[in-house]
């Protein structure tokens, strides 16, 4: 028998009802192959869940519904506001369930609740602050003379993809669906394999504050066949991804070779995270740590090169050390625990694997470099020191709590090491001269540069990769624009007056 909701119990005692189904249309039906995968507790390594897994022909029924949604116009034409008020009304009915979310998101993903906790506050704010965009999205009028009336307007897209992965669930889809809908386009929506409950959950709200059937649909499912049918699919319009450059690549081949549709790719990087000899070593230190064991590395933006003016090397290795060893890892829902468990097995190996690929390049490890436990998915923050710039543990995304640590003499080394990478997502510069931050930070090929703080995001700041990291901007004003097109309306009018 199809089940498409089941009671879980999570670790802190809560009990819900999670919804199993593809939410299409305002309801959760089942995948028409009767197709469903397992969710896996990463901490416990025990079964969550099943929930159904989306086909071709599931993306399908999903793009139907928000054609129709889309092309009724009412979702699009009716007064902004109404959007914003939706949108507003979707953060309050979060906000009224936050620890539940915040719960799920833990036992999904394996994240400490602390940090859960943070992503689901970060998630209702930025719902929050596209509500405020919707009725303030300007068009223009061009002044060609008296022959002619130029109008500029701003129109949605239609039907949207949105594809999010797993480091960060309920946090990209909130990037991903907020700007979407306050600019008046419909959703298709896929979360990541390994992380689907808490998008599915949000559509049980986004029914019950009022979003007309079809505005915004979730389904669950693999890159293969689900994503890639977004991906590929002729009446999408515009696909948003986040995570990993292969499939980022493969993306934009797919665009290409259906209908051209608007790409927005946020991908990996290999951020580097500097620290000058004036800097405040014990903030420093804070931020490198913060940079690299927050959401047990498993962050594009992660600062997983650490590089050290050689005057203050030894002391700031000293002290990153001992911070390091009192990260303390384990079951996400322990009080204090500061990094949880990685989000996959398949994530936990490929980490592992680096970590042996860098001991046999002949890197060090300063501390860490293996397993913590037998039972869940979790890795000791780790450090490797004595790395050369080829090693392949300097140069590739880990994706786990891996840093390297090298030390540079001049500021033009520093740039030319942080510049030594086909990425370019953030960059970290921790210096008491303000000069010496502008400056690097001018000279740093990078979306983002903190100075003297470290995965610091605000949702009005815009955020997104140069080179190999991404195309297009998510956040601040800037994310509107992945989801609007210009029209021109020029009109020639006849002179009445002499
Ligand atoms: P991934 O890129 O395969 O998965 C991310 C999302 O893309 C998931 O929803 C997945 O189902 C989907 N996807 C996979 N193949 C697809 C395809 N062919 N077409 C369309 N969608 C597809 O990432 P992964 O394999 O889970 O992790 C591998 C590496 O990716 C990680 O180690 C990390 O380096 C990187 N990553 C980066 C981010 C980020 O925030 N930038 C997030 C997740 C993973």
């Amino acid at each position: 028998m199809t089940k498409l909701q089941q009671q879980i119990t999570l670790p802190n005692g809560l009990v819900y009802t999670q919804p199993l189904g593809l939410f299409i249309n305002n309801e959760f039906v089942a995948a028409k192959s009767g197709k469903t995968f397992d969710v896996i507790n990463p901490a416990t390594e025990e079964l969550l869940a099943s929930v159904q897994e989306a086909g071709v022909e599931d993306i399908d029924a999903a793009v139907d519904a928000a054609e129709a949604a889309f092309n009724d116009g009412v979702w699009a034409k009716q007064e902004p506001l109404e959007r914003g008020i939706l949108l507003n009304k979707l953060a309050d009915a979060i906000e009224a369930e936050a620890d539940l979310f915040s719960a799920i998101e833990s036992s999904d993903n394996g994240k400490a609740l602390w940090s859960a906790q943070g992503d689901v506050a970060l998630a209702i704010k930025y719902f929050r602050s596209t509500a405020g965009w919707a009725d303030k999205i300007r068009g223009s009028i061009v002044d060609s003379g008296e022959t002619h009336l130029n109008l500029i307007k701003r129109e949605p897209l239609g039907v949207v993809g949105q594809i999010i992965p797993w480091n960060f669930p309920l946090l990209m889809l909130s990037w991903k669906l907020g700007p979407a809908l306050a600019t008046g386009n419909t959703v298709v929506l896929k979360s990541a394999e390994s992380t689907p409950l808490s998008a599915l959950y949000l559509g049980t709200l986004i029914k019950k504050v009022g979003f007309p059937p079809g505005v915004v649909n979730i389904v669950s499912g693999f890159g293969r066949p689900a994503g890639d049918a977004i991906t590929k699919h002729q009446r999408i319009k515009k696909v948003a991804f986040t995570g990993s450059t292969a499939v980022g690549r493969q993306v934009l081949k797919n665009a290409a070779e259906s209908n051209l549709k608007k790409v927005t790719l946020e991908l990996g990087g290999k951020s580097p995270n500097i620290v000058f000899a004036d800097a405040d070593v014990a903030d420093a230190v804070k931020h490198i740590i913060v940079g690299i064991y927050y959401n047990a590395g498993e962050v594009c933006c992660a600062g997983s090169r650490v590089y050290v003016q050689d005057t203050v090397y030894d002391k700031v290795l000293a002290e990153f050390k001992v911070a390091a060893e009192k990260v303390k890892v384990g079951d996400p829902f322990e009080e204090g625990v500061f990094q949880g468990a990685q989000t996959s097995e398949k994530q936990l190996n490929s980490i592992l694997n680096y970590i042996k690929v860098g001991k046999e390049e002949g890197a060090r490890v300063i501390t860490g470099g293996e397993r913590f436990g037998t039972k869940g998915y979790f890795i000791k923050p780790t450090i490797f020191g004595d790395v050369t710039e080829e090693m392949k543990i300097v140069k590739e995304e880990i994706f786990g709590p891996v840093v390297s640590i090298t030390k540079f003499s001049t500021v033009d080394e520093a740039v030319k090491l942080a510049n030594n990478s086909n990425y370019g997502l953030a960059a970290g510069v921790h210096t008491a001269d303000l000069n010496r931050a502008i400056d690097v930070s001018g000279r740093i090929k990078a979306g983002t540069i903190w100075v003297n703080t470290y995965n610091d995001f605000h949702h009005m700041v815009p955020f997104g990769g140069y080179g190999e990291s991404g195309v297009g901007r998510e956040l601040g004003a800037e994310a509107l624009e992945n989801y609007t097109q210009v029209k021109a309306v020029r009109v020639g009018l006849k002179k009445v007056f002499k």
